[in-house]
């Protein structure tokens, strides 16, 4: 009999994890259960290498924040017995008392996911200040300044968040309690004559938060709550409700944040910063988040508390010169100012980056000339730091090579290859303004103010900038909408900056010189004025902008880093990468990208664009030849060009393999359409324009993209066939007898049956024959091979196998004939799949494993099951999509082709297949 396991009664499972002392309850690998933050916490306080001076605090799990929602914002039982405990705890090592009016011990209440979300959700700081505690924390301190800052600070966060936020009012008239007590603060420094918190004495603070306190009871009807416990559980209770507001939910969909996460809550004793010039409280990186460069950076602001730095309310000051910016330079460094706490520091970063062996964004406060750590998480970071740190941390043997490849993301890779000003044209441009380099690379755009309008621009398909004072959580979509962004306040630590280096798009911020006007739509900079809608360029990297729209180039191509960092990717991946490049000029580029070889030449590119004129004209006499003769006629014109056009490709390659396709477009693309190029063509073939429509008439098809095209061409028209072919072979014997290295591949487009191929392989061995002889060779070495693009092709491909020394997958014709989705018309409905979803990605771009990758993945098992030297890669555009290349990866293929720009994001995703993919055990026989 099957055994029930009894469950545990819910009183007695562990909802709070302490840490202090040396000690910790948890560890860093349990954010699933404490969230990112209290995980790190634990991590810093308790593990045996870090030992770090943490306050001590405790957890209250994700799993407490899950129940409260399910079950009508009740806590489990047990939790508040678990909390008195972990309080007593902390209240013992720190030899104070909650709510003691003596000695009292003040805590803040802090959020913290499983992954970050930075600014999304709430924090409480100064919590158990009452008119009680007060008095004894005057006594106790002797500092009655600091006390009533502090006071005022908690009753201005706790009347936002819990008062309000948490419990779900809407402010009237869109002015929410914060922004009423910030009128009261501004009025009040106005009277005073006073431009700085710092400016204020006690007795102002005191006046304030009496001010503060009749305002709350005015607006929000209540009184601020006056004992301690009150103050604790309405802290706690408003955090997990911050897991559900509004901004939190909008960054979640973002991010692709799963809701059932939930927040954990951490209570921990605080560290005071504001208790005078000995005390501070600052932000940093172990390394520079916007460059990779392996030097200490952070900002710190003396006699503050938190969020104040982030804030962007006064401007911070560097922790060292390395950090110094024009911004800030007038400022004390840390590193003078207090010697001692930044040499503490500087040996915390080591150890941190140690331990953790990544670089950390770091949470510090500096309370009387005592350091005290207060958060740290691996930092996020630019594409062009993520692939520096890497590389270098690699160097000094912190990580291994594998590491190296995972330390990177695709899109990160891609920022790299985002534009930059082309630097001739910003060296004569002139600088309209200057401010902090938050986000990296070019961007123009026009000019929006808030976030709502970014949206509404970007959907009419529009490129804006976002100008703003400083960014707050609730701009996160705006910002996602927007080229780069610009902002007039805030440093690097600010939301702006933060954000912008998340997603690695441009951005300035702290552009001091700007005056936005919001009223009148424009903003003022150094003498200019510019409106919504005009233009502007951004230097990102450099804090830079212009007037107007400057062109823009590649990043990445002097980047050392970025050249070390891909060579490591090749040294782990076993895909080959190709391109598909149809010009010298495109092979060339994928050549300097990486490319080793080109999986889709497409000969009917020379009939397009520039230059193509008498091609294209030689090609619809072709066309609209009436018979074989005339054909031949005119395809022995056209012969020249397309070998040419051939051989200079070839050469380009310089040895690489080079898969050449023959003709694949339906015909009638290809016939002039305004009367001057008819009767040009009409005069030329000597007959008249009405025999040339007629004939072009007789072309037109219902339904082209399933009609003549294809090998289907080559089965009407031998002579087609054959002319491409005898180029293809005497512009290789012709290069191969300069001394060159040369080796087509012969690609069949298009084909559904094995005949059909047959048909066009007895063409190809008649012509090689003929062209070894005229050239008096033996043989020229080549590929025969088709495109498999067609579902039959895919489901008979061990038939085709035998005929084909290659496959390449046509991936979009296999998907547009797999789906019966024409390509060309998906706009009308694939959106409201994607919405209602029905499909989780567009397929065109992300290959549907399950479906279409079925069908590769019978097609190559079934065609190496009959030839086991099958070459087979991909030529769709897929293969540049890097979860598609990782399904390339796992079916075995050899080699994935994708667009010069994609050359090198298919090597990273080449070199993490195999890390990501599981190596296949030989059966044990
Ligand atoms: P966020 O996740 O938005 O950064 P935090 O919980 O880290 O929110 O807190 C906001 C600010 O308050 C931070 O600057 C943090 O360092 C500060 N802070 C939080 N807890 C304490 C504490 N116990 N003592 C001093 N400062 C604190
Ligand atoms: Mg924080
Ligand atoms: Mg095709």
């Amino acid at each position: 009999m099957a055994k029930t396991k009894k469950t545990t009664g819910t009183s007695r499972r562990k909802y709070v994890y302490s840490f202090g002392g040396g000690k910790a309850d948890g560890r860093a690998d349990m954010k699933d259960l404490l969230g990112g933050k209290g995980a790190n916490l634990a991590e810093m306080a308790g593990h045996k290498d870090l030992r770090l001076p943490v306050p001590p605090g405790f957890t209250i799990t994700t799993e407490v924040c899950t129940y409260y929602f399910t079950n009508c914002r009740k806590y489990p039982p047990g939790l508040k017995e678990q909390v008195d405990d972990a309080l007593r705890k902390v209240e013992g090592l720190m030899d104070k008392k909650f709510g003691d009016p003596q000695n009292p011990l003040l805590v803040s209440v802090r959020s913290g996911a499983r992954k970050s979300m930075p600014g999304m959700m709430e924090t409480v700081l100064n919590v158990g200040l009452t008119e009680k505690t007060i008095t004894g924390l005057i006594q106790k301190t002797n500092n009655p300044r600091f006390v009533y800052d502090a006071y005022r600070r908690l009753i201005t966060m706790y009347s936002d968040v819990v008062m309000e936020k948490a419990a779900g009012l809407e402010p009237k008239d869109g002015k929410g309690i914060r922004s009423h007590l910030e009128g009261i603060l501004h009025q009040f420094k106005n009277e005073k004559k006073v431009k700085e918190d710092a400016d204020l004495s006690t007795e102002d603070f005191k006046k304030l938060s009496a001010l503060y306190k009749a305002k709350i009871k005015e607006v929000l009807g209540k009184e601020f709550p006056d004992t301690p416990e009150e103050q604790l559980w309405g802290a706690v209770s408003a955090v997990f409700s911050s897991w559900n507001g509004k901004r939190a939910v909008s960054y979640r969909r973002i991010e692709r944040i799963p809701d059932e996460w939930g927040t954990a809550v951490n209570v921990q004793s605080m560290a005071f910063g504001n208790m005078g010039n000995n005390s501070s409280t600052g932000v940093a990186f172990t390394r520079n988040p916007g460059s990779g460069e392996n030097q200490f950076y952070g900002e710190y602001l003396i006699n503050a508390q938190g969020e104040d730095v982030v804030a962007g309310i006064r401007t911070p000051a560097p922790i060292n010169k390395y950090s110094q910016s024009d911004h800030n330079k007038h400022l004390p460094i840390l590193e003078e100012h207090d010697r001692g706490v930044y040499r503490q520091l500087e040996d915390i970063r080591r150890r941190l980056e140690r331990h953790y062996r990544d670089m950390q964004d770091i949470e510090f406060t500096v309370e009387e000339g005592k350091l005290f750590m207060l958060q740290c998480r691996t930092g996020k970071r630019n594409g062009l730091a993520a692939v520096r740190m890497a590389v270098e941390m690699l160097k000094e043997k912190l990580i291994g090579k594998e590491e190296v490849i995972q330390r990177v993301t695709s899109s990160q890779l891609e920022e790299l290859l985002h534009p930059i000003i082309d630097p001739k044209a910003e060296h004569s441009a002139k600088i309209l303004g200057k401010g902090l380099p938050a986000g990296p690379g070019g961007a123009s755009g026009q000019i929006v103010f808030t976030s709502e309008e970014a949206v509404s621009w970007y959907k009419k398909g529009k490129q804006v900038i976002l100008v703003r004072e400083e960014t707050n959580p609730e701009d996160v979509e705006g910002m996602r909408a927007s080229k780069a962004i610009l902002t007039s306040r805030g440093g690097m630590t600010s939301h702006a900056a933060l954000v912008a280096r998340g997603w690695g798009k441009c951005c300035i911020v702290g552009c001091s010189d700007i005056e936005i006007d919001l009223s009148q739509k424009l903003l003022q900079v150094n003498g200019a004025t510019l409106k919504e809608g005009e233009w502007i360029t951004l230097n990102g990297t450099k804090g830079r902008f212009y007037a107007g729209r400057l062109p823009m180039i590649d990043a990445a191509e002097e980047n050392p880093w970025f050249k070390e960092f891909l060579k490591i990717c090749d040294s782990l991946r076993r895909l080959r990468i190709r391109t598909n490049a149809d010009t010298p000029a495109d092979a060339a580029k994928a050549r300097s990208f990486g490319a080793e070889g080109i999986g889709l030449f497409r000969t009917e590119h020379m009939f397009y664009g520039k230059g193509s004129e008498e091609p294209l004209f030689k090609l619809r006499k072709v066309i609209i030849a009436r018979n074989e003769e005339e054909r031949k006629k005119a395809l022995k014109e056209l012969f020249p060009y397309v070998k040419k056009d051939i051989k200079d490709t070839l050469e380009a390659m310089d040895g690489c393999p080079v898969t050449i396709r023959l003709l694949d477009p339906p015909l009638h693309e290809f016939v002039p359409h305004n009367q001057e190029q008819l009767e040009e063509l009409a005069q030329s073939l000597k007959i008249s324009v009405e025999e040339l429509e007629k004939r072009a008439a007789a072309l037109k098809e219902t339904n082209p993209m399933m009609g003549h095209r294809g090998v289907r061409l080559g089965i009407t028209y031998p002579e087609v066939t054959e002319m491409q072919i005898r180029a293809i072979f005497e512009a290789a014997i012709e290069l191969i007898k300069e001394g060159q290295k040369i080796f087509p591949e012969i690609m069949i487009p298009v084909i559904c049956s094995v005949d059909e191929l047959k048909h066009q392989e007895e063409i190809t061995q008649r012509i090689h024959k003929e062209v070894c002889d005229q050239y008096h060779v033996p043989k020229i070495a080549h590929f025969f091979g088709t495109m498999i693009e067609v579902p039959r092709a895919a489901l008979t491909a061990d038939e085709i196998a035998h005929v084909a020394d290659f496959f390449s997958f046509g991936t979009n014709d296999l998907t547009q004939m797999g789906f019966g989705f024409s390509r060309d018309d998906i706009g009308g409905f694939l959106p409201d799949y994607l919405e209602k979803r029905i499909l989780p990605d567009d397929p065109f771009q992300t290959l549907d494993r399950i479906g279409i990758g079925q069908l590769i993945k019978m097609a190559v098992d079934k065609g190496r099951s009959v030839k086991k030297a099958l070459k087979v890669g991909i030529c769709g555009e897929h293969g540049g999509d890097p979860s598609s290349i990782e399904f390339c990866h796992k079916v075995g293929m050899d080699y994935v082709s994708c667009s010069p720009y994609r050359v090198a994001i298919a090597r990273l995703a080449a070199a993490q297949a195999v890390l990501n993919v599981p190596r296949k055990r030989k059966k044990r026989t």
